[in-house]
């Protein structure tokens, strides 16, 4: 059985996503109800045209992060990559409880009914493609912690655990600035999730090399978005931090991402620095930083390729 990708338009050998962004959003819908400050990525023909840019600069892939309930839809991610030729893996999961509107049917079911509805959507299709003719499945679960263990919702963790168990299918994890990893990391191995399946995401927020080698020791990956946060300024965090990672001998668990969720990081809407920089600037600076090319190219995608890889009796696509 081959080792597979899941995207948007079908499975995909991980060797086939090239360039990755291994974190970012392209299509999040108004939530009636939820967090006003809410982002929201609509307007259908500016995301297609940066898609565009992105493919034209040597861009592949992008790692879709916005699970179903608050904004995804899976329709508009299959039609976008058709467009644009950009391949995108979408998710199943949970996000932070602001992002739903009052009383999220998640919330309300228990952790066997949100495994299965996990696992359904990885498997056969996300619940909004379920009745079109061709179904969209989910390619990995993304998840949010809250800033403790204890504020995160434990049956939700219970149940992508078990959907991890159940599927192979990888887990990204939201993390509030990189706080309370190591809680999450201890509950996820008690539940016999390997580690080789985690990534935790926005850890550069929290740039203590002693943390992230520890935390990459164990087998866990760690997503780095901060380089276009002034006020997590990344030429002394983020930056010095992945130049320490990878003098360790730790370049493998890591993956670079951009997590453009708002309209003004998007240069088709008026804002910068846009999708493409993902490559034209932040893989440049890495071949000006004469690091050898598989070290660039595990940075920008091979890393979360293999991660998102699972074993697949279908055919790929590509
Ligand atoms: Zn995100």
């Amino acid at each position: 059985m081959d080792e597979l990708v899941t995207t948007v338009l079908g499975p995909l050998a991980p060797e086939a996503l090239g360039i990755t962004d291994g974190h970012n959003h392209l299509w999040i819908e108004p939530v009636a109800g939820a967090d006003p400050e809410a982002p929201v990525l609509n307007d259908e023909a500016a995301i297609r045209q940066e898609l565009q840019q992105y493919r034209a600069a040597g861009g592949g892939t992008i790692v879709d992060c916005q699970p179903g309930g608050c904004g995804r839809n899976g329709r508009y991610l299959a039609q976008l990559s058709h467009d644009s030729g950009v391949h995108v893996v979408a998710c199943t999961g949970f996000h932070l409880r602001r992002y739903y509107p009052p009383h999220p049917m998640l919330w309300q079911m228990t952790a066997e009914a949100a495994s299965d509805l996990f696992v359904g959507e990885l498997l056969e299709s996300l619940y909004e493609t379920q009745d079109t003719a061709t179904p969209v499945r989910a390619g990995f679960l993304k998840i949010a912690g809250e800033a403790s263990f204890e504020q995160t919702p434990r049956h939700l963790l219970e149940a992508a655990a078990a959907a991890c168990r159940a599927t192979g299918c990888a887990i990204e994890m939201h993390t509030e600035k990189g706080l309370a990893v190591e809680a999450f990391l201890e509950f996820f191995l008690a539940q016999q999730v390997d580690p080789q399946r985690l990534v935790f995401c926005h850890v550069d927020k929290r740039p203590d090399f002693g943390f992230h080698k520890a935390i990459a020791q164990t087998g866990a990956m760690l997503e780095y978005d901060t380089f276009y946060r002034s006020k997590y300024d990344p030429e002394t965090a983020v930056w010095p931090l992945l130049e320490k990672m990878i003098a360790a001998g730790l370049e493998t668990q890591i993956v670079l991402a951009t997590d453009m969720a708002y309209s003004h990081m998007w240069q088709t809407m008026g804002g910068q620095p846009g999708l493409a920089a993902f490559v034209t600037q932040i893989r440049s600076r890495l071949a000006n930083m004469e690091l050898p090319a598989a070290t660039i190219n595990n940075l920008t995608g091979g890393n979360i390729a293999r991660r998102l890889a699972v074993p697949h009796k279908k055919e790929s696509h590509s």
